[in-house]
C-alpha cells in the first residue's frame, strides 16, 4: 500500500471533513499533504501540487515561510496564549496598532476572534448592539446582497444568500433584507462595469428608502463576492454605498475576510473606493495563512456608544477563548512586515497582468462565458452555451473534472461549481502563472468536451466552495 493510501485509509475511518460529501470519497482519492514549501504542497507518496488556491484563499507568502515560522518559533517560547480579558500581550497590541495605521482614517479600535463566520457575528452584534444603546431599539435588521456569502455559523448564514445553505437552514436563519448583487456578470452586452454596478445601486437605494428605520447596517464583501463564484463588480458601487449609508443613518460593514490584504490589487478592497466602512472584518491572509485569527475594526463612535459605567450594562460582553492569541498575532505581525518590507501590492501588478495575459485566449473557448480579473484575483466561468450564459447544470459536475485534471497535472484548482478561479500565493512566478494557465486550459477542454448523463432536478445550487 502507498503511504498515501496509508493516511487517506486512517483518515477516512475517523474524519469527517469541511464541504464535502464523504461517500464522493469512495471514488475520489483524499489527498494528504506531507509538507508545504513556497506555492508547493507535497503528499506522502512524493508528488507535488501547485496550490493555485492559496488553501481556500488563506495563503499569501507559501507554505513554510522561512519568516513567519521563525517569528512563530520566537513567540512559543515566549508566550504562547494568556486571557485577553483583563490581561493583555506585545503582539496583540503591536498589530492593533499596525492594523489601525494600515487601515482607513477613522477605524480605531480593534476587537478579535477566531475565524472569519465569529468576525461577522461580531460585526453583526456590535452593530445591532450600538443602535441599542443610542436608543433605537427598531434597527435590527440587516440588508445583504443576493449572491453573497460571509460565513457558516448561523447568523453568518443569516447575511449570506447561498442557495443552498438558505434552503436547508432556512428554519434557523434572520430575517434579512435582499438587494440584487451589482455583480457585472449580468451586465447587458456592451455596458462597462461601471455603468452597470451604478445602475445596480437604484436597488439598494430603494430598499434602504424604504426600510432605513429598521436596518442596522448593510453587509457586504467588497469587489469581489467570493464563495458565490468570484463574481465582481465595480468600486463606484461602495462609493454609492457608504454615501447612502450615512444619508439613512445606516452602518456599513465591509467584509473583507476574502478580499483584504493585496488580494484585489490594493491593500484593502475599500481603498479603491476611497471609503472607510463602520465596521471592517478582517481574516484569512491576516497571518499569512498559517493560524486562524480574525479582526474587527470600527470607529470611535461605535466604541464610545459601549463606554460607560458598568452598571449601564452597555458593554460588549462577546467573548472567545483563544481571543488575540498570541502566536496567531505573531505570524500577523509577521505577514505585515513581509507586506512592508518587499512592496507586495506594486509587485503582484507584473503577476495580475501575467495572470491576465496567460489566461486570455480562453476568451474565445466555445464554453467560456467570461475570464474576469480583480487584481490578483481571476476567474473562468464554463458554461453550456456562450451566446446565452446558460449555465451547465449543477449536477453534472464539470468543475470537479478541471479539479481531477489538475490534480494528475500537479495543481490544486479547486473550482467554485463551473467557476474556475486561480487566487493564488503572491510568491508565485510568471512560469508558475504559465503552468496553471496551461492546466486550467486542459481540464477546461475536458470538462467541457463530454456531455455528461446526469439525473437533474429542478433546483439551481451554485458551487459554493465546492468542486461540484
Ligand atoms: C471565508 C469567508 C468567510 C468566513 O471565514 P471562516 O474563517 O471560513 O469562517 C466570511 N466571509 C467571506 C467573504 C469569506 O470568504
Amino acid at each position: 500500500m502507498s503511504l498515501n493510501d496509508h493516511w487517506m485509509q486512517r483518515d477516512l475511518a475517523v474524519l469527517w471533513h469541511p464541504c464535502t460529501q464523504m461517500k464522493d470519497h469512495e471514488q475520489l482519492p483524499l489527498v494528504p499533504i506531507r509538507s508545504g514549501s513556497g506555492v508547493w504542497l507535497e503528499d506522502f507518496d512524493g508528488k507535488r501540487y501547485l496550490d493555485a488556491v492559496s488553501s481556500w484563499w488563506v495563503n499569501v507568502f507559501g507554505h513554510a515561510n522561512p519568516r513567519i515560522n521563525q517569528r512563530i518559533k520566537d513567540q512559543v517560547d515566549q508566550l504562547e496564549h494568556v486571557i485577553l480579558a483583563g490581561f493583555s500581550h506585545a503582539p496583540v497590541v503591536e498589530l492593533s496598532e499596525r492594523l489601525v495605521k494600515l487601515t482607513p482614517a477613522g477605524l480605531d479600535r480593534v476587537f478579535y476572534a477566531d475565524n472569519g463566520s465569529s468576525c461577522i457575528e461580531v460585526a453583526l452584534k456590535m452593530s445591532f448592539h450600538y443602535w441599542l444603546n443610542v436608543g433605537q431599539p427598531a434597527k435590527k435588521r440587516f440588508v445583504t446582497l443576493s449572491n453573497s456569502y460571509h460565513g457558516e455559523t448561523v447568523a453568518a448564514m443569516s447575511v449570506g444568500d447561498v442557495a443552498l445553505f438558505t434552503d436547508t437552514y432556512k428554519a434557523l436563519l434572520l430575517d434579512t433584507l435582499k438587494v440584487p448583487s451589482p455583480d457585472c456578470y449580468y451586465r447587458p452586452e456592451g455596458m462597462s462595469w461601471e455603468a452597470h454596478s451604478r445602475a445596480m445601486f437604484a436597488h439598494m437605494e430603494q430598499c434602504l428608502a424604504e426600510h432605513h428605520q429598521e436596518v442596522a447596517a448593510v453587509i457586504v464583501e467588497p469587489l469581489i463576492q467570493g464563495a458565490g463564484g468570484m463574481r465582481m463588480y465595480h468600486p463606484v458601487y461602495l462609493e454609492l454605498l457608504r454615501e447612502a449609508c450615512d444619508r439613512y443613518g445606516v452602518h456599513l460593514i465591509l467584509d473583507e475576510i476574502a478580499v483584504g490584504f493585496g488580494r484585489t490589487g490594493t491593500m484593502f478592497a475599500c481603498e479603491q473606493a476611497g471609503i472607510r466602512p463602520d465596521f471592517l472584518c478582517l481574516s484569512k491572509a491576516l497571518t499569512g495563512g498559517y493560524l486562524p485569527l480574525a479582526a474587527c475594526l470600527t470607529t470611535d463612535q461605535v466604541y464610545q456608544a459601549f463606554y460607560d459605567d458598568y452598571s449601564s450594562l452597555r458593554a460588549f460582553l462577546h467573548s472567545h477563548s483563544y481571543t488575540g492569541n498570541p502566536l496567531a498575532c505573531a505570524a500577523a505581525l509577521a505577514t505585515l512586515d513581509i507586506f512592508e518590507q518587499d512592496k507586495v501590492i506594486e509587485a503582484n501588478k507584473r503577476l495580475a497582468a501575467r495572470m491576465a495575459s496567460a489566461t486570455a485566449h480562453l476568451a474565445d473557448h466555445p464554453h467560456v462565458a467570461e475570464v474576469r480579473q480583480t487584481g490578483m484575483a481571476l476567474a473562468i466561468e464554463m458554461v453550456q452555451d456562450k451566446a446565452s450564459k446558460t449555465a451547465y447544470p449543477w449536477q453534472e459536475r464539470r468543475g470537479l473534472k478541471v479539479y481531477q485534471h489538475a490534480l494528475e497535472r500537479g495543481a490544486l484548482l479547486r473550482p467554485l461549481g463551473s467557476v474556475v478561479y486561480f487566487l493564488p500565493p503572491y510568491v508565485i512566478s510568471e512560469e508558475q502563472i504559465d503552468f496553471l494557465a496551461e492546466v486550467a486550459s486542459e481540464g477546461i477542454d475536458i470538462a467541457t468536451r463530454e456531455s455528461v448523463s446526469v439525473a437533474l432536478g429542478n433546483t439551481q445550487y451554485p458551487g459554493f466552495r465546492d468542486p461540484g
